[in-house]
C-alpha cells in the first residue's frame, strides 16, 4: 500500500525560499576579494538570487548546463550555488589549485559552457582559455570597475544583475536531478567527477544539522573556512540558511591574522575546516598572545585530527570536534559526536576517542572488508577496507567507464580503518598511504599524531620506505616551526618512545615545507618523489 503523502521534491531552492521568508533578517558577512567586508541578509541573498537566475536565463544557461564556478567563499559565489541548481542548471565549483592541467581536464570533462571566477584567478583562466573550447562566456565575479581592469573578453557579475526583476519563480522538477558537480582533488589519481543531486543535498543538509552531527545551533555564527570551490564547502551555505545561522564567509583570506580578525570581529561560534588550517590559526594566537573571541566549537575533516588541535584549541576554551567524508560523500560520512558525559571522561581517555572520525550519520551505512572480501566485525582491532553506501553517496562517477561500486552495490572509500564496538569509525590510513611491515598495517595518521606532539614540529608527514627485510619502514618527515631548532635525532627519540614499537620510525628526516595539496592536505605523492633516492639508515 502507498502512502498518501504529496510528492514534493526535495530541492535546494526549497531552502533559500525558506530562508527568505524565515531568516529574512540574518547576515551574511563576506571578506570581499577587492578588499573591505561585504555585509548584507538572508533576504538581500534571495533577492539578488532572483536577479541572478534571471540573467542566467538570458544568457542561454538551460536546464542541465554545467555552469564552472571557481571562486573564493563569498556572497557571490552563494549566489551562484543557488540561482544555477535553483533553474536546473548544474554548479559546477572548479578547485583553482588543481593546476593548470587538471582544472582544464575538469572543466572540458564537465563541458561547462559558461564561468564564473573570482579575479584573483584571471591570470588562470587567461592560461585556461585557449583549451577550452566549449566555455562561451566568462564572467568576473566583481563590480564593472574591477571587471574592466582585466581586458576584453570578460563579463561582469554585477552588470549582469542589474535592472533584473528580484523575484523569481523557482521552477519543480524531478529531485535526483544534478544540482551541483565537483571533482576529487587527485590527492590520489586524476579528478574524477561527482554529481550531486538535489534530493542528496538537501537529505545531508538535514542531517548535517541533526543535533547529533556538525552541533551547530539556530544561535551560532558559522564560519566555513573549508572552501565552496570543494565539495559545497561541507553543506555549509544550505545549513547556515536552512536554520537561519549567520553565515560568515572568508573570501581570500584564509590565512591565520586574517581568520582571527573575522572571527573575533564577526562573533563566530562555529568554525569549520582542515586541519592545516587549524594549525596555522592556533600558530597565529600563540604567537601573538590572542585569544579566540566567542569561538566555542571547530569542526575538523578532510584529514586526521591531531591531539596538538585539540590541547591548542582547549587552551582558549574552544572544543574540536571530528568528520570524515569525501567528495563522493557529499561529503559527510561520520562525526565524531561529544555527547553528554563526553568531557566528564579522564582527558587521556577522552582525547583517544576524540582522534576517532566517528559515528555514520543516519541512512549512511558502513562496512569493513578484509583483502580477502571477508566483512570484520566492529570490535575497534580487525582493520580493513572501510565501504559505505547511503542517500548522498556516489552511484557513478560522471562519465565513469567502468563501474564505480562493488558488484554488491557498496562504494569503497579507498580508507583502511576499524570500527569500535559503539560504533565509532577510526581511520587507520589511505590504502595508499598505510605502511605494510613485516605483514602488518601501520598507521601513519598515528605516527604523524605522536611527530606533531613535538614542540618544535609544525607539519608531519609518515611515508612507508622500501625494506628489504620488513617490505616497508616509516620515514617521519617534519616541517620545523619558525625558529625552532630540535634536532631529527632528538624528534626520532621523542616519537619512538611514544610509539609502539611495530610503528617506531626508522628515521626522520626535516624538510623546509611539506607540501599541501589542493585541500590543504599533504601531498605524500610529493614526499615520495623527494625522497625516492633516499635510503633508510640501517641500508646505507
Ligand atoms: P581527495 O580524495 O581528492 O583528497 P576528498 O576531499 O574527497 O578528496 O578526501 C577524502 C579523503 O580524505 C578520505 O577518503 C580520507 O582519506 C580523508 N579524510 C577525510 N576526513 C578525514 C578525517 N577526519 N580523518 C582522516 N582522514 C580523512
Amino acid at each position: 500500500m502507498q502512502g498518501l503523502m504529496m510528492d514534493a521534491p526535495l530541492l535546494v531552492s526549497g531552502i533559500l525560499t525558506h530562508a527568505e521568508r524565515n531568516h529574512a533578517h540574518q547576515e551574511i558577512v563576506t571578506r570581499l576579494v577587492e578588499g573591505g567586508i561585504h555585509r548584507y541578509t538572508f533576504g538581500d541573498c534571495a533577492r539578488r538570487t532572483a536577479q541572478l537566475a534571471h540573467a542566467l536565463q538570458e544568457m542561454g544557461v538551460k536546464p542541465g548546463d554545467r555552469i564552472g564556478v571557481m571562486g573564493w567563499n563569498t556572497h557571490r559565489q552563494l549566489e551562484l550555488y543557488y540561482a544555477i541548481s535553483g533553474i536546473g542548471a548544474v554548479c559546477h565549483t572548479i578547485n583553482p589549485k588543481l593546476g593548470p592541467q587538471n582544472a582544464a581536464f575538469v572543466m572540458n570533462h564537465a563541458e561547462d559552457r559558461f564561468v564564473f571566477f573570482d579575479t584573483t584567478f584571471a591570470p588562470l583562466v587567461q592560461a585556461l582559455r585557449p583549451h577550452l573550447s566549449g566555455v562561451e562566456r566568462y564572467v568576473a565575479m566583481t563590480t564593472e570597475e574591477e571587471t574592466a581592469k582585466l581586458g576584453v573578453g570578460v563579463d561582469c557579475y554585477e552588470t549582469l544583475l542589474e535592472g533584473k526583476p528580484e523575484r523569481f519563480d523557482w521552477p519543480s522538477f524531478d529531485e535526483n536531478t544534478a544540482a551541483a558537480m565537483c571533482y576529487t582533488s587527485g590527492t590520489t589519481g586524476q579528478p574524477k567527477g561527482v554529481l550531486y543531486s538535489h534530493r542528496a543535498l538537501v537529505l545531508q543538509c538535514f542531517a548535517a544539522l541533526l543535533p547529533t552531527s556538525f552541533g551547530a545551533g539556530a544561535g551560532d555564527t558559522i564560519l566555513p573556512v573549508v572552501p565552496m570551490f570543494h565539495v559545497n564547502a561541507w553543506g555549509v551555505p544550505y545549513s547556515a540558511l536552512m536554520i537561519g545561522m549567520k553565515l560568515v564567509m572568508p573570501g581570500p583570506g584564509l590565512d591565520g591574522k586574517s581568520l582571527h580578525e573575522l572571527i573575533t570581529t564577526e562573533g563566530v561560534t562555529f568554525a569549520v575546516g582542515v586541519p592545516t588550517v587549524w594549525l596555522n590559526l592556533l600558530a597565529h594566537v600563540e604567537e601573538n598572545g590572542l585569544d579566540l573571541g566567542r569561538l566555542r566549537y571547530t569542526l575538523v575533516g578532510g584529514a586526521a585530527l591531531s591531539r596538538k588541535i585539540i590541547d591548542g584549541y582547549e587552551k582558549y576554551g574552544v572544543r574540536t570536534r571530528q568528520g570524515w567524508g569525501m567528495t563522493e560523500m557529499s561529503p559527510t560520512g561520520t562525526v565524531n559526536f561529544d555527547g553528554p558525559g563526553f568531557y566528564d571522561l579522564p582527558h587521556d581517555e577522552r582525547i583517544e576517542v576524540q582522534l576517532r572520525q566517528g559515528k555514520a550519520l543516519p541512512f549512511v551505512d558502513m562496512r569493513i572488508v578484509s583483502d580477502a572480501g571477508e566483512e570484520l566485525p566492529w570490535d575497534g582491532k580487525s582493520d580493513g577496507h572501510l565501504h559505505v553506501r547511503g542517500p548522498w553517496i556516489l552511484s557513478s562517477y560522471y562519465k565513469a567507464e567502468e563501474p564505480t561500486l562493488t558488484d554488491d552495490g557498496w562504494f569503497d572509500t579507498g580508507d583502511v580503518c576499524v570500527i569500535h564496538p559503539d560504533g565509532r569509525m577510526q581511520i587507520t590510513d589511505r590504502a595508499k598511504d598505510v605502511i605494510k611491515s613485516g605483514g602488518e598495517w601501520i598507521s601513519t595518521i598515528d605516527i604523524e599524531n605522536v611527530g606533531l606532539s613535538h614542540p618544535a614540529v609544525a607539519q608531519a608527514a609518515a611515508i612507508g620506505m622500501p625494506h628489504p627485510k620488513w617490505q616497508e619502514r616509516p620515514l617521519l618527515i617534519v616541517q620545523l616551526k619558525d625558529g625552532a631548532a630540535a634536532s631529527t635525532d632528538d624528534i626520532k627519540d621523542f616519537v619512538n618512545e611514544k610509539l609502539p614499537r611495530i610503528s617506531q620510525v626508522d628515521d626522520v628526516q626535516a624538510v623546509d615545507e611539506i607540501p599541501l595539496g589542493a585541500t590543504g592536505k599533504v601531498l605524500k605523492t610529493e614526499l615520495r618523489k623527494t625522497f625516492a633516492d633516499y635510503q633508510l639508515p640501517d641500508l646505507r
